[in-house]
């Protein structure tokens, strides 16, 4: 414990003269340092002292000025003499003041934090929002739709062709209005009440493939099913993922050839799924935003939905931790993939 020399650099950055940390005894030294540092520092000492001869150990950490402001220093120190049984004898190190950086640091990661916080309640309040506007949009739709069944039921003897087929584009028009309203009231409410549980995923699968039977005869697909894990998630999120890929998987097949859907399962981080289908596939530049909500690449008269199917999938993995994504060709299929990590 004897300080043999500091250069003027240090006596500058530090206030102290060599004579004053020598005039010191080694509590009072190990006390220039902060509290939430010392475990660190007599480690790093720990680590300096059983180093080889040329290795340089780095540490981080506060020390107190003379002044008693605090300083982030990054230190280097070595060995650089050890007497005849190897012990070491003299020690050498140099230190940066980082403390701008450092505050920068810290400053940056506090803001980071706010602005997650921040975030979180932003998308609290939108689901809340989506939550309480599609509930109250039922109501009036409710109406809409019980007075033109009147009106088509009770009196279509007074209305010509164009107001008949009026009352039919009406009546299309809120019942696509109704599975769009359901569509993001189910969307707000993933994640409320989650429950978690073991969930053997071949069972699930042969669920879907029951609830689907007619889809799937009408529609001559066939499944390739290899052996699914079992995973901890919840159970009716779950299936609706799925679910929801096996329909999209059937609907946007190709006419006229079998409809062919394989599921498999790899093991890394947990597990990646994949859902491949060789039906009409998706160009490169829209892969990305059919994830988000409301976004369809065909109209409704090509083919029947609401483009909240994906961005319900995308959450509900979310949810578990996972990510999703495709691999698709135009004309050729499209693969699905979601990895869900082990929790
Ligand atoms: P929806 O099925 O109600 O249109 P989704 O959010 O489920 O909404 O899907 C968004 C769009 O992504 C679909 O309109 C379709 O264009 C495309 N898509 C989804 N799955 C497939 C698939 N398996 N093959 C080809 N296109 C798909």
């Amino acid at each position: 414990g004897i300080n043999l020399y500091v250069n003027r650099q240090y006596t500058d950055l530090t206030g102290y003269q060599l004579e004053d940390i020598n005039a010191m005894t080694q509590e009072e030294f190990f006390n220039l340092f902060h509290p939430e540092d010392q475990t660190l520092i007599s480690k790093h000492m720990n680590d300096v002292v059983n180093s080889k001869l040329g290795d340089v150990i780095e540490v981080e950490y506060r020390f107190k000025k003379a002044n008693g402001e605090w300083m982030w220093c990054l230190s280097r120190d070595a060995i650089f003499d050890r007497n005849t049984k190897n012990k070491p004898t003299q020690s050498m190190g140099t230190f940066i003041d980082i403390s701008k950086m450092k505050n920068l640091e810290l400053h940056l990661e506090k803001m980071v934090e706010d602005r997650t916080a921040e975030l979180m309640q932003k998308n609290v309040e939108l689901e809340q929002f989506t939550y309480v506007a599609s509930h109250d949009l039922q109501e009036p739709l409710r109406t809409v739709t019980s007075f033109t069944e009147l009106l088509s039921n009770n009196y279509s003897q007074h209305f010509d062709d164009t107001g008949k087929k009026s009352i039919r584009f009406i009546i299309e028009s809120t019942e696509r209005m109704r599975r769009l309203i359901k569509g993001l009231l189910d969307f707000s409410r993933i994640g409320q009440n989650i429950e978690f549980t073991t969930i053997d995923c071949n069972r699930l699968l042969e669920a879907i493939q029951a609830d689907l039977a007619v889809v799937i005869a009408k529609s001559n697909t066939n499944f390739d099913i290899s052996e699914l894990p079992q995973i901890k998630g919840n159970e009716v999120e779950l299936r609706l993922l799925f679910q929801n890929l096996i329909s999209n998987s059937i609907k946007f097949r190709k006419p006229n050839i079998a409809n062919n859907i394989k599921i498999t399962a790899k093991k890394n981080n947990g597990w990646t799924f994949a859902i491949q289908d060789n039906g009409i596939g998706i160009a490169n530049n829209q892969q990305e935003k059919i994830f988000n909500i409301f976004q369809r690449l065909h109209s409704k008269s090509e083919y029947e939905g609401t483009g909240i199917g994906l961005a319900h999938c995308k959450k509900i993995v979310e949810l578990h931790n996972g990510t999703i994504w495709v691999d698709s060709k135009l004309n050729e299929g499209s693969t699905f993939y979601f990895n869900i990590p082990n929790l």
